[in-house]
């Protein structure tokens, strides 16, 4: 298939969730690529986590954040995050965001699991995200510096001998076009689609960390996912959301006869660490004993929660009388393109921030509401490193070997990698489990990569399985059945050297 080419004298952004765009915001000039605003930012319930209340310090919320990690966050990370909290919260209300407030006044704050005080800034109750959206593509919209190109599908990475030189990209007609640029700046989001049960939009297909494997950037703790304990079990794919603010503000889970079941896993019951509860609704559902949660104590629900109201509601269901059956869900991926807080990948002129970056901050779990943090405060230092970077530009490279002979369809094969995931590589995994999704993947190799969806899919389920087998030991999201202790022996990150592919 011909490629048109066209050049960019300034960095190309992929993704315009709050880590895409809050790094164009910060650049002189730059442009998005994204197939849209459709990626999981806009759909976050519980809110943004900040230190900005009087009772609460940065360093209480990194030592809450470091908790949950499993012990393997990097506590240099994990600093820069929760200091730029309250920064973070500052901008986006000069961008013109508005959050809740209490009758002071003062931002109203919630409660999430893991933490120890209310620090979860929150917009119409659990619509934060819309809210992050919408006040950052405003401003992209409002600020010449930003050019935003809609309905564009990066398919690849473009490199030379020396690094990466721009993207490879598809509109909705097909057409192809290779922008060489001279920084590229991946924000592409997670990969809960690969997954058969997750929260996360269609385009959550872990593009970005594809393209990275194929160029050879090093990636970073790939068997970390997080799986949401509260999927609203309502046959829908993604499922929706019960956020766990609703534990937090005392909504408990019960089994098939009413009776909570999470006081004998844990003694912070509902809001013990996500993956504790997240596991302990499998094995409600393993041995059919049921899960719902029971929201019914929860004063003034519909103004409180409208997202979730609706959800349910669209289910035929009331949270002020029904209880609501709930199943785990893929939700959060703690891996990703191994990068700093500089969001600089090991590959030059590669930077990643957002989900698609692993920059060591969330360790194996990831505390609640950190992860729009993230973007906001990573991306701005991201934007900073990639202003000042030097000597590069001025290059043409080229992309992975026949990939511009792939179709751009989605092959049905898919289907049978996320149920594959979900059964052999999900909340409970065992060696022989894994090994099967490995051997299964490679059988169903040759169909996938015949298209562009389908080999993401396939380089994102190996890479995921492949990084699982390697740790034998359980910790944060990662769960072996045949290994389900912590090995201090293992307590670090899983780094991984891609071998990069041939180009054209
Ligand atoms: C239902 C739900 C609730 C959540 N609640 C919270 C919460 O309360 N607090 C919190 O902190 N976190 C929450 N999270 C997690 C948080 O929303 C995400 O981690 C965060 O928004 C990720 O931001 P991002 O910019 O990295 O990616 P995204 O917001 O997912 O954006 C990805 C962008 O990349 C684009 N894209 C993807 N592939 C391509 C491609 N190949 N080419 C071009 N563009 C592409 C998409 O169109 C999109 O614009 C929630 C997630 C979900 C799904």
């Amino acid at each position: 298939m011909s490629v048109e080419r066209v050049e960019l004298s300034d960095p190309v952004v992929v993704g315009s969730g709050v880590a895409g765009l809050s790094v164009a915001l910060g650049l002189p000039k730059s442009t998005v690529l994204t197939v849209g605003s459709l990626g999981s930012t806009g759909w976050a319930q519980g809110g943004i986590a900040a230190a900005v209340g009087d009772d609460d310090t940065a360093e209480l919320h990194a030592s809450d954040t470091m908790t949950v990690s499993g012990g393997i966050a990097v506590q240099r990370a994990v600093d820069v995050l929760t200091a730029g909290g309250s920064r973070a919260i500052e901008r986006l209300i000069e961008l013109g965001a508005q959050f809740d407030l209490d009758d002071r006044g003062a931002l109203k704050l919630g409660r999430e699991a893991g933490h120890q005080r209310r620090r979860i800034v929150h917009a119409d109750g659990d619509a934060t995200g819309a809210e992050v959206q919408r006040t950052l593509s405003a401003a992209a919209d409002a600020n010449d510096s930003v050019d935003v190109l809609e309905g564009w599908r990066m398919i690849d990475l473009l490199r030379d001998a020396e690094g990466v030189t721009g993207v490879l990209a598809a509109d909705g007609d097909g057409r192809l076009v290779a922008f060489d640029a001279p920084a590229v700046i991946l924000a592409t989001g997670g990969i809960g689609q690969i997954y058969r049960h997750t929260t996360n939009p269609k385009v959550v297909t872990g593009d970005g960390l594809a393209a990275a494997s194929r160029v050879g950037a090093r990636l970073a703790d790939l068997e970390f996912v997080q799986f949401h304990p509260t999927g609203l079990m309502a046959g829908l794919d993604p499922m929706p959301l019960l956020t766990e603010a609703l534990r937090g503000e005392g909504a408990t889970l019960v089994d098939n006869h009413g009776r909570r079941f999470m006081l004998q896993h844990h003694p912070d019951a509902e809001l013990a660490p996500r993956d504790v509860v997240a596991r302990a609704i499998f094995w409600q559902h393993d041995k059919r004993a049921g899960a719902f949660l029971d929201a019914r104590n929860i004063d003034e629900f519909p103004t409180r929660f409208p997202t979730v109201f609706a959800h349910a509601q669209d289910a035929d269901l009331d949270p002020r009388v029904d209880l609501l059956p709930v199943s785990p869900a893929a939700h959060y991926f703690m891996g990703g393109i191994d990068a700093g807080s500089s969001g600089r990948s090991s590959v030059s002129g590669l930077w990643a921030v957002g989900e698609t970056a692993s920059t060591g901050v969330h360790g194996a779990n990831r505390l609640a509401s950190n992860s729009l943090l993230e973007g906001l405060v990573f991306g701005a230092l991201v934007a900073d490193d990639v202003h000042h970077a030097e000597g590069l530009g001025g290059r043409i490279g080229s992309w992975t070997a026949g990939i511009t002979e792939c179709s751009l369809e989605q092959p049905e094969e898919i289907a049978t990698v996320r149920q594959l995931m979900w059964d052999r590589v999900g909340l409970v995994r065992t060696g022989s489990g894994l090994w099967d999704a490995h051997n299964r993947l490679i059988q169903l190799g040759s169909a996938l990569v015949a298209s562009v969806p389908g080999r993401v899919a396939f380089e994102v389920a190996s890479l995921i399985t492949t990084a699982a087998l390697r740790r034998s030991e359980s910790r944060g999201g990662h769960y072996r059945a045949d290994y389900p202790e912590p090995d201090p022996f293992q307590a670090n990150r899983n780094l991984v050297e891609p071998i990069p592919r041939k180009t054209e």
